[in-house]
């Protein structure tokens, strides 16, 4: 695949960062050494840099030209609280705590198209380059940037992100229109009944009955409630109740996971949920409680934005290396606040098929996303590099 030759030139400075980042992975909202890693690197190739959005998180602005259109770039920068096992000269250097989402990558991929543009870049308007903390765990990094000001201080008319996607040849690239990744809920359910003598079950209101009775009727309502072409997934992850053989537990809780693509099936779902929790306890003279909280919002690919996305990686990289309709993800990702008030779209980038580690052990299974022996592969750093800084150049013709 044909390369910028001024980024290709920068692969292996673009592979020392990237493994210097991996060697000190940093947790959500506690990444100060590689926003301040980053922060550097912007100011030296002469971006303005604002640092300390949603704590700690770095914009970088290059202009060129006259023009006020302006394009928002996003690499994410947390790791992940998790042991690495990999052994190679770049693994973790602070104990449980893993680059093992690739966001090192996304990062170093961000950095080396700051560099291209800055140096060669030919296009009029306004890049922000936004390297946004705390992705992982419902953190909500990119929520925290837009509560700082993010777009109302760097005024974005389009906004892209890129994940490295494991198992997908590299250099090959995924884009989806509409929703492509789901809404992340959690829910905790409290019943309280009354306690009393196990062997005397009529004096009192079991709710360990109510809750394995709800857990059957939250589940029908996945196939019972909605439209059986909207997909939701829901999950009773925990229950708990009682300490003893003998006694009846006033209380039982549980708790548990909800998924959707879109909002409309998640205001519904949410809303069958409390029925049922509160009119199930009530039916067993218990009161039941629902506390519900929203982390991430559905992403949902802009459609206009996705195919222009899509028709530029086709011309740079051939139809072969683009897949138009990547499969949807159960998995959840903050972007989708971004995209619910800006233009945009999330894209995928392929992480190699086979293993493309540094070493290999016997007995290590694939390169998977938050697995301990994942690693970024390096060999994406100047595809990525590459495609964002044609993204902008084809968004700010100059
Ligand atoms: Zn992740
Ligand atoms: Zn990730």
């Amino acid at each position: 695949m044909k390369l910028l030759a001024d980024i290709e030139r920068n692969h292996e400075a673009l592979i020392a960062i990237r493994r210097d980042i991996h060697a000190h992975p940093e947790l959500a909202f506690q990444e100060q050494r590689t926003s301040a890693l980053v922060a550097k690197r912007l100011s030296e190739l002469g971006l303005e840099v604002h640092a300390g959005l949603g704590k700690t998180g770095v914009v970088g602005v290059l202009r060129s030209g006259t023009s006020k259109r302006s394009i928002g770039l996003r690499a994410d920068m947390d790791a992940l609280p998790m042991p690495e096992n990999n052994r190679f000269a770049h693994c973790s250097k602070n104990p449980g705590k893993m680059h093992g989402c690739g966001h090192d990558g996304h990062t170093a991929m961000l950095l080396g198209a700051a560099q291209y543009l800055a140096e060669h870049g030919k296009f009029d308007g306004v890049v922000n380059f936004i390297f946004q903390p705390a992705e992982e765990g419902g953190s909500a990094g990119a929520k925290a940037m837009m509560d700082d000001g993010l777009f109302e201080r760097f005024p974005c008319d389009v906004v892209y992100g890129m994940h490295n996607l494991p198992g997908v040849p590299v250099g090959v690239f995924g884009f989806r229109a509409g929703p492509t990744m789901a809404s992340s809920n959690r829910f905790d359910i409290v019943i309280n009944g009354v306690g009393g003598h196990a062997a005397q079950p009529h004096k009192s209101v079991d709710p360990i009955l109510i809750a394995a009775q709800m857990v059957q009727a939250l589940q029908s309502l996945i196939t019972r409630s909605k439209n059986p072409i909207d997909t939701a997934v829901l999950s009773i992850t925990q229950i708990h109740a009682g300490d003893a053989y003998n006694v009846i537990p006033a209380q039982a809780v549980i708790r548990g996971t909800l998924r959707t693509y879109s909002v409309e099936v998640l205001d519904l779902m949410e809303s069958n949920m409390r029925r049922i929790v509160t009119k199930l306890s009530e039916a067993h003279g218990a009161t039941g409680e629902l506390q519900f909280l929203r982390c991430y919002p559905p992403l949902i690919n802009w459609p206009k934005e996705t195919e222009f996305a899509a028709d530029l990686a086709e011309k740079l990289f051939g139809a072969d290396h683009v897949d138009r309709a990547t499969p949807p993800h159960t998995g959840s990702e903050d972007f989708s606040f971004y995209l619910e008030k800006v233009p945009g779209s999330y894209l995928f980038i392929g992480n190699g098929e086979g293993d493309h580690r540094a070493d290999v052990y016997e007995g290590i299974g694939p390169c998977e996303l938050h697995n301990s022996n994942y690693d970024f592969n390096d060999a994406l750093l100047p595809i990525g590099a590459t495609y964002w800084s044609k993204l902008v150049e084809a968004t700010l013709t100059a």
